[in-house]
């Protein structure tokens, strides 16, 4: 396994490390580790404005190839940038979901014109995406979604009429990616399209749903009649589960990496109120905090272990795979951990609307973590078929 980086990499960690001392500092100050998951309504104007910022410095999308604005970074120079992004306290990106997920999977899979239209708005920083997958009857099976896709011959254009569910930050979007039905007699993954759409229009209706946290970070989204240019569809119709399952892959892949860091974060946090309020001296505390930061280290691990590239298949996908399921189950019990750390005082909250204190606020948001992005029940069902080879389960 390897364990450490080489020099380049570490020559790289600090040219990162300075930048972000540079940058994040002056107007941007206040948004030191705001945003991100239970945070993404605060500061969304300057988060913005960070957004922009670093595409400046040129640290958007550092993974791409040159040719498309990114840097042709390397898996481990990825890693690295999101650890010392996490470590200066930069903010939860508003860009993510267009620099991690639409922009590889239209690299991958778009159309010279679509790569030419989309990807520079991401690369600047200035045009955000949202995902449009869910529906109320196709979350976990995804595959039974019911939008509708119908080209219009009259005004040359498709028509998509349909609701989807859970769509983060719709709201403050430019575009969303749409799985949709383009064979109205199709069922399950034939007869789909993947659709780039245009937020900004009269047949979209973006509806906020009140989270646990009192604040609404994802959207009800219905389509009536929404137009999408006949070129805005990636792939054949028909063809758009191959592009929706590739989107997935890049999900499960590096993007995720970063995040240790902010975990490490939350659990220093953890570690400082239990020694300011007396909870590190109770012993059964203190032996789950031990075992936290054994699993800190354990995914630490995991992750070097998937960049040496250890896997008989030559990648990321085995040790990929377990990583879903462990830092969801991981994350979820340091949520509770934070509670009993705060004991009597986190069971208080002033008013309405709630103001969270900042372990509060993990603990309502870590209960979503073993849902999205595939629920611990379907990673256990991917471990177990993909991973171990055992019986597929009985489709419906
Ligand atoms: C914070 C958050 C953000 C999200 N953002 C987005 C977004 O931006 N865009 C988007 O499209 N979606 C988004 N989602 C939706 C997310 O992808 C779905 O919630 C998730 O896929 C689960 O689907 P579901 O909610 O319909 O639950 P269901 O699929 O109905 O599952 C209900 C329960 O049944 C279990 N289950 C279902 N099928 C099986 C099976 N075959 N075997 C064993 N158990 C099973 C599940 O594990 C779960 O416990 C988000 C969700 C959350 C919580």
């Amino acid at each position: 396994m390897k364990l450490s980086f080489s020099v380049e990499d570490e020559q790289f960690r600090a040219e990162v490390a300075s930048w972000l001392r540079e940058n994040l500092c002056g107007d941007f100050e206040p948004i030191r580790g705001r945003g991100g998951p239970g945070d993404e309504h605060m500061y969304v104007a300057e988060r913005k404005a960070w957004e922009r910022k670093l595409s400046e410095g040129g640290w958007t999308c550092i993974g791409w190839p040159v040719a498309y604005g990114g840097r042709g970074a390397s898996l481990e120079q990825q890693v690295i940038f999101n650890e010392e992004y996490a470590r200066a306290g930069g903010p939860g990106r508003m860009g993510h979901i267009g620099e991690g997920l639409i922009g590889p999977t239209l690299i991958a899979f778009g159309s010279e014109a679509q790569k030419q239209r989309y990807l520079p708005g991401i690369v600047r920083g200035e045009e955000l995406w949202c995902q449009g997958y869910s529906e109320p009857n196709a979350g976990s099976d995804l595959a039974n979604v019911k939008t509708r896709a119908r080209f219009d011959d009259e005004s040359g254009q498709w028509k998509i009429t349909g609701q989807k569910v859970w769509t983060s930050l719709a709201h403050e979007s430019e575009y969303c990616f749409v799985i949709a039905r383009t064979d109205p007699d199709s069922v399950g993954q034939k007869g789909l399209g993947f659709f780039l759409v245009a937020m900004d229009q009269p047949g979209i209706d973006v509806r906020p749903i009140a989270q646990l946290t009192g604040t609404s970070e994802f959207n009800e989204v219905f389509f009536d009649e929404a137009v999408c240019a006949p070129d805005d569809i990636v792939g054949a119709p028909g063809e758009g589960w191959k592009v929706a399952m590739g989107l997935l892959g890049f999900e499960r892949g590096v993007s995720t990496l970063g995040q240790q860091m902010l975990f490490q974060n939350e659990f220093d946090e953890i570690i400082r109120v239990a020694k300011e309020n007396g909870a590190a001296r109770d012993p059964a505390i203190r032996q789950r905090i031990a075992d936290a930061h054994v699993g800190l280290r354990i995914m630490r691990f995991n992750s070097m272990r998937m960049l040496s590239g250890g896997s008989s298949d030559g990648g990321l996908q085995k040790e990929a795979m377990i990583y879903k399921l462990y830092w969801a189950t991981w994350h979820r019990n340091l949520g509770k951990l934070a509670m009993d750390v705060l004991g009597a005082e986190s069971e208080i909250l002033n008013g309405r609307p709630y103001e969270l204190n900042r372990l509060q606020s993990l603990f309502l948001f870590t209960r979503s973590d073993t849902i999205y992005g595939g629920t611990n029940q379907i990673q256990r069902n991917i471990i177990a078929e993909r991973a171990l080879g055992m019986p597929r389960e009985p489709r419906g």
